[in-house]
């Protein structure tokens, strides 16, 4: 039997068939809007589908890799060999008890940031913009206007490769600059809960707006990006680094170094992951030259080389 008969007939047993296809592109998964076909896209909407798909998965010594809403990654062009787990909309529950509010990773954090302000619960404002799941603002300890991840959530329920549920409390998790634990384990996130404080509704909004209004100023939403391309070396800020270099506007192919804002490389047409790469490598190295720093990729770079 082919491979993908063989899944497709194992996956039917506990899932929809509309939760997974074959041959997806990632272009269609990822805010940068490039990438190759992954083999098997799934979208769960339980933990328990989770557990089910992983076990399987590596019943099956199939890769695997997890993907939320596809804005801090560059899928390279061949694609993704074996099976993407995607967390969306499927998995998007969310709960308020009191101060806290659990929150399934396929939710939008900008949607869990407004069901927050509509609780009248502060601390989740610095989110609103950031164009992520929940899981995915976990794994990257995502943040913003001096506000992170690290500071709102409480506990983390995942899945291990092999389909072992555990759960994690703050202080196991390991959250740094753009940095968890998940990017070590493996772990598919797959259940947030969040502990904010009581706030007032017209302010917690008043700060949404003025997050919101700071962006949208600043940043070049009008093309498709993965956010800050690289991360914030020590004492510096890669933004200003590569915009002192001379760099904005700098293009190979149709990836284009932001002419709004130097940090962000994007998507100004149809370009590919290769020429994403190129720029990046080239963009390091013009940067090396001229300032002695070292720039490092923030966007996760995945896919078949
Ligand atoms: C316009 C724009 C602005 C941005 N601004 C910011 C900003 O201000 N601050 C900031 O921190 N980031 C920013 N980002 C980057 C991005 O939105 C964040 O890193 C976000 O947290 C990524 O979430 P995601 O769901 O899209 O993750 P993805 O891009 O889908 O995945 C990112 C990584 O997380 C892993 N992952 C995702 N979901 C799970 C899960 N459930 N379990 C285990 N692993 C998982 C993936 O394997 C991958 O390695 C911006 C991006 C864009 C396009």
């Amino acid at each position: 039997m082919d491979w993908r008969e063989n899944i497709s007939n194992k996956l039917k047993e506990f899932l929809k068939p509309t939760q997974f296809i074959f041959n997806a592109p990632m272009s269609e998964h990822t805010t940068f809007k490039i990438g190759g076909a992954a083999d098997i896209l799934i979208f769960p909407s339980t933990t328990a589908e989770v557990v089910k798909i992983l076990k399987l998965i590596n019943q099956l010594q199939m890769p695997v890799t997890i993907l939320g809403n596809g804005s801090n990654v560059l899928v390279r062009d061949k694609g993704i060999r074996g099976a993407v787990i995607k967390f969306n909309g499927e998995f998007a529950r969310m709960k308020c008890e009191g101060t806290k509010i659990m929150a399934g990773a396929g939710a939008k954090l900008k949607d869990v940031s407004y069901f927050a302000a509509d609780n009248g619960l502060t601390g989740l404002e610095f989110a609103v913009g950031i164009p992520g799941s929940i899981g995915g603002a976990v794994f990257m300890n995502a943040g913003a206007y001096g506000g992170e991840m690290k500071n709102v959530i409480s506990k983390v329920r995942a899945v291990s490769k092999s389909g072992d549920c555990a759960e994690f409390g703050i202080d196991v998790l390991d959250l740094g600059y753009r940095r968890s634990i998940f990017q070590l384990n493996g772990y598919a996130i797959c259940e947030i809960e969040l502990q904010l404080l009581e706030g007032n509704v017209d302010e917690i909004r008043q700060a949404m707006d003025d997050f919101t209004q700071r962006r949208e100023s600043k940043q070049p939403l009008e093309f498709p990006s993965a956010g800050s391309t690289f991360k914030r070396p020590e004492g510096y800020f890669a933004g200003t680094l590569i915009d002192k270099t001379g760099l904005k506007g700098l293009r190979v192919g149709d990836a284009m170094v932001s002419t709004k804002h130097a940090g962000f490389v994007v998507n100004a047409g149809h370009a590919t992951a290769t020429d994403v790469l190129n720029l990046i490598n080239e963009v390091k190295r013009r940067v090396f030259e001229a300032h002695g720093v070292t720039l490092n990729p923030e966007v996760r770079i995945i896919g078949e080389q």
